[in-house]
């Protein structure tokens, strides 16, 4: 068992590294202030191309795995950035490489390599159903050549920001399939067409999500930009979860390690009684501690990494590596507050800029206690909550 990066690696880390410095604190807490998009920084990472990593090289991709999608983005948190307002465009279009046709793939995916055409866009929950997909109500009904999409979802990030959006759709009701996890449907929406087909509300939440309301109105989709066949989309949703399980943990992890060097150069620097506060075991452990929490679950990042890199069902390593990062961040991030005292709460320090960032992650792309009934229930076998 190797946990060394390799040269290639260690190049990675230090060239997203590099790009980073270019948008400093300063950039951040503009954007911040503003409720901007960082259309500098995604710009930057996608002519760079670091997004498309994960893309073969045939449709003009990196060709690399998870491991290094993984690096890119835990620098680019760990530099004081955030890879939120793009980590889907590395993963979304998981579902078109796994799942699409031949065809698809080789429309969507060059453009999407390139940076020219943006799939950042996931539309899965719903108001009404909630953690449970399999209550989406959007409907998409077959007429000759094209889906007629009714319906409207929500919290549906960086929609403005979008080309394509993977959209999950009910082409059967609930009511009328034996296995609730049938009758749903994966299709590519290409928003440049949509018009007022689409109509939407943003949601003012946390920076860097610009997360909406979509409500919509006949939409009409091409049969063609349907993914895989229909009525198994659920499956190839869940396929590329795991992805997204491993790479939002990392860029959790880039975060907690952030708070943890802000946090140990403050202790170290900041005087009262005479002597640093660090000196301070109540100061001092609990950064201690956040790190050793850290440092365990970026080995379980590695792991549940390797194992989806080698093709194998890391389900449960990946759900555990984001938990235990969104776990081990929260403390990290609450003993940089405790450190920095008043200062956490003063913007200028940025701490309490990634405080709020470091929250997010408890509760969404999936909450950690559907984590953790997917460990009970299908780990270890225990009954089942829903
Ligand atoms: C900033 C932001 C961006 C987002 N971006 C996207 C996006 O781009 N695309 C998208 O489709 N979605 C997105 N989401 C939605 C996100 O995935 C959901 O918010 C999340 O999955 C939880 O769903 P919910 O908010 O409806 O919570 P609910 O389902 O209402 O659950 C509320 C609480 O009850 C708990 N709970 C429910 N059932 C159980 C159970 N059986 N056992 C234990 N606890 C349970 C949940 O864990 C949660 O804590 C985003 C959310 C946010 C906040």
């Amino acid at each position: 068992m190797d946990l060394q990066l390799t040269e290639d690696q260690v190049a990675i880390r230090d060239g997203v590294a590099e790009l980073c410095a270019r948008f400093p604190e300063e950039y951040w807490q503009r954007v911040d202030a503003k409720h901007e998009y960082p259309e500098e920084f995604v710009d930057a990472l996608s002519r760079a191309g670091w997004l498309s990593i994960l893309i073969p090289e045939e449709y003009g991709g990196g060709g690399l795995g998870m491991t290094e999608a993984a690096l890119v983005l835990e620098t680019i948190n760990r530099s004081g950035g955030t890879g939120i307002p793009a980590h889907a465009q590395m993963y979304t279009m998981g579902t078109i490489l796994r799942h699409g046709s031949q065809e698809q793939k080789e429309r969507f995916l060059p453009e999407i390599a390139g940076g020219s055409l943006r799939l950042q866009a996931f539309g899965v929950t719903e108001p009404d159903a909630g953690t449970d997909t399999t209550r989406i109500r959007t409907s998409a009904v077959r007429d000759g050549d094209h889906y007629v999409v009714n319906g409207g979802k929500i919290f549906t990030s960086r929609f403005q920001h979008s080309d394509l959006m993977l959209l999950l759709v009910r082409t059967t009701k609930y009511e009328d399939v034996q296995k609730k996890t049938d009758g749903i449907s994966a299709l590519l929406v290409d928003l440049r067409e949509a018009g007022d087909q689409i109509k939407v509300r943003p949601i003012e939440t946390m920076p860097n999500h610009e997360t909406n309301q979509l409500f919509f109105d006949d939409l009409v989709v091409p049969v063609g930009n349907l993914i895989g066949e229909e009525g198994k989309g659920f499956r190839y949703i869940l396929s590329g979860m795991n992805a997204e399980r491993i790479l939002v943990a990392s860029e959790n992890l880039g975060d907690g390690f952030w708070f943890v060097e802000k946090a140990s150069a403050y202790a170290t620097q900041r005087e009262v009684f005479g002597r640093p506060i660090g000196k301070n075991q109540g100061i001092q452990f609990p950064i201690a501690q956040a790190y050793a929490q850290l440092e365990a679950a970026g080995l379980m990042r590695w792991k549940a990494a390797a194992m989806f890199d080698a093709g194998q069902q890391a389900g449960m390593e990946a759900n555990a590596a984001k938990l235990l990062a969104s776990q081990a961040t929260w403390a990290a991030a609450n003993a940089a507050m405790d450190t920095f005292g008043g200062y956490g709460m003063a913007v200028e320090y940025g701490i309490e800029r990634k405080f709020r960032e470091a929250r997010l992650p408890i509760v969404a792309p999936v909450s950690n206690n559907l984590v953790l009934a997917y460990i009970g229930q299908n780990v270890l076998g225990m009954p089942k909550s829903y």
